[in-house]
């Protein structure tokens, strides 16, 4: 009896959520362009179900897919007989997501019966919005909550300003995480970052002459409507969740929906595909809630966007081969805080043009943060490289936290010392 109830609640728990039982992580590795090019192939099969989690690039970079288990067969069978070479990145991603599952409700009990929000574990989005209450409620002469506007499915879209004088349009850096949902590591450092600045803001000397001079904006879920997705349904969700008349596929790449070189070939027109540009530039709420928001503004002067993985820091441009006039400054800038990161745990990332360094992406963050004069602009792509991949453990978080703060400092510094 009591095995069928334990049974019944695994069914239960189960309802709703996708599983990835038997899906393994595939690490492809194309010697050429033709090779790749082959490979490319396997993106226009879109039975097969393949999730690109490093999409293809150039045979220099490895290519990461997960493949459903109904499909991995057929898929090995295509790479061996097309003399590909490829490895097992994740045996079986249900286990990791099964571990996430039971770390996050250690942490829930922990954090209910202690009080303590834990910055170690993985949180949802009602936690997130409701530590930032708290922290706002404990530092209110320096933070402040601003409604951005709202998502797709009408969730609130909340951004942190740290300032000493909030009265003022004074020049800003901005920071966001979870543009791409499933990117957790990026939210869970957001959170660690976000009470880094107000804990500390008059102990670090440096980080006090910053926010002399600058306002600090920190927007911890840019994608909530996907957020809550990927803690309810499906853990791999990226996109959007907005729904378009023609198409029975849902969401679009919120980084490929901004107005700069929008709708090229660096994104999809497909609505079913990972990197969908959307049917506009900035037709998705949440980019057209940040782009109003800093437009009007008008005073930002460093916008640093936050994804995972694959440890790298990327400036502009995507959607363009040439280098922007500030090419040599950002690429220094961009080598400091590398090397700074890297100090603290030895994690090496590379760096340069978003062209330069993976491939040609239209309709970024980034672009459209230099194109409207936003000097100072990088996507960071956090840990790892792909051992983990999206499903990086919770014991990883305070690590990524501590050596990511140490790249922002060095931007934020430099921002402070140029603008
Ligand atoms: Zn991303």
């Amino acid at each position: 009896m009591r095995a069928l109830v334990v049974f019944t609640a695994l069914l239960m728990g189960a309802v709703g959520h996708k599983l990835f039982l038997g899906d393994q992580v595939l690490r492809i590795r194309a010697s050429d362009e033709r090779q790749l090019a082959k490979f490319r192939e396997l993106e226009d099969l879109e039975n097969l179900q393949i999730d690109f989690w490093r999409e293809p690039a150039k045979p220099s970079l490895p290519v990461d897919i997960r493949v459903p288990f109904r499909s991995l067969q057929a898929v090995k069978i295509f790479l061996e007989s097309n003399n590909i070479a490829y490895t097992i990145m994740i045996e079986d991603v249900q286990a990791l997501v099964d571990q996430e599952q039971e770390e996050m409700k250690t942490a829930q009990t922990y954090e209910q019966s202690t009080k303590n929000f834990d910055f170690g574990s993985y949180h949802t989005l009602n936690e997130i919005y409701a530590w930032m209450d708290l922290l706002v409620a404990t530092h209110p002469s320096l933070i402040t909550k601003s409604l951005l506007g709202h998502s797709f499915e009408g969730r609130p879209l909340y951004v942190l300003r740290f300032s000493r004088d909030g009265s003022a349009k004074r020049p800003a850096i901005w920071l966001d995480m979870g543009i791409h949902s499933r990117e957790w590591i990026t939210h869970a450092t957001g959170v660690w970052t976000a009470n880094k600045i107000a804990e500390d803001n008059t102990k670090d000397q440096s980080l006090n002459t910053i926010l002399d001079k600058l306002d600090i904006f920190v927007l911890l879920v840019t994608n909530p409507d996907g957020y809550v997705y990927t803690h309810t349904t499906n853990r791999m969700w990226r996109k959007t969740r907005s729904v378009r008349s023609g198409t029975t596929c849902v969401g679009a790449d919120p980084n490929r929906n901004w107005n700069a070189g929008w709708g090229g070939t660096g994104a999809s027109s497909n609505p079913c595909s990972e990197t969908y540009h959307g049917v506009a530039p900035q037709s998705e709420p949440e980019i057209k809630a940040i782009a109003d928001f800093i437009t009007n503004h008008g005073n930002v002067k460093a916008m640093l966007t936050i994804h995972s993985y694959s440890q790298m820091l990327l400036f502009p441009y995507g959607y363009k081969s040439d280098h922007c006039v500030d090419h040599s400054e950002l690429n220094n800038l961009a080598k400091v805080a590398a090397d700074s990161l890297a100090e603290l745990h030895g994690t090496k990332y590379t760096y340069g043009t978003t062209l330069d360094t993976i491939y040609r992406a239209d309709g970024t963050t980034t672009d459209w943060a230099y194109d409207v004069g936003i000097k100072y602009s990088y996507t960071f792509e956090l840990r790892d490289t792909g051992k983990y991949g999206f499903l990086l453990p919770a014991n990883q978080i305070l690590p990524t936290a501590h050596e990511t703060w140490r790249a922002l400092m060095k931007m934020m510094e430099h921002t402070r010392d140029n603008s």
